[in-house]
């Protein structure tokens, strides 16, 4: 059955999100991890999304913004960057220690290093 017929049946058929981890950009996460080597410990639980300051007044989404580096979605993770205010709200909550907004800081180091192809 094609996205056309699933339709008509009430339902759709979401966009693939399968990533190709050969052909991915690993490079941002690669500097993020190497700076912040408490991101390894993300069980992306939510915590820090549930708390923080920007996503109460934005869609900024910690949670996704950390999927994005590591799945290396570089486009949309370059405007969600952005976002963050860097108050450090989400450092309080996560149980697994990571250094959020040093990872946040760190993403969006990397995408101006990579935008002056310093990376
Ligand atoms: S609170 Fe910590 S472990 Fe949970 S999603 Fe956020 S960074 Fe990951
Ligand atoms: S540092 Fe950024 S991600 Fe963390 S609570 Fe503040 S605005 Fe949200």
């Amino acid at each position: 059955m094609n996205v056309k017929q699933a339709n008509k049946f009430g339902f759709s058929i979401n966009r693939s999100r399968l990533i190709d981890y050969d052909t991915s950009d690993r490079k941002v996460r690669e500097y993020v991890t190497l700076r912040e080597p408490s991101f390894k410990l993300c069980f992306a639980c939510g915590g820090c999304t549930a708390t923080c300051t920007a996503g109460q007044h934005t869609s900024f989404n910690l949670r996704r913004l950390n999927t994005y580096i590591r799945r290396g979605e570089i486009e949309p993770l370059r405007e969600e960057v952005t976002r963050c205010m860097l108050c450090g709200k989400c450092l309080l909550v996560c149980p697994r220690g990571v250094n959020t907004r040093n990872v946040v800081a760190m993403a969006a180091e990397a995408i101006r290093k990579l935008e002056r192809n310093e990376l």
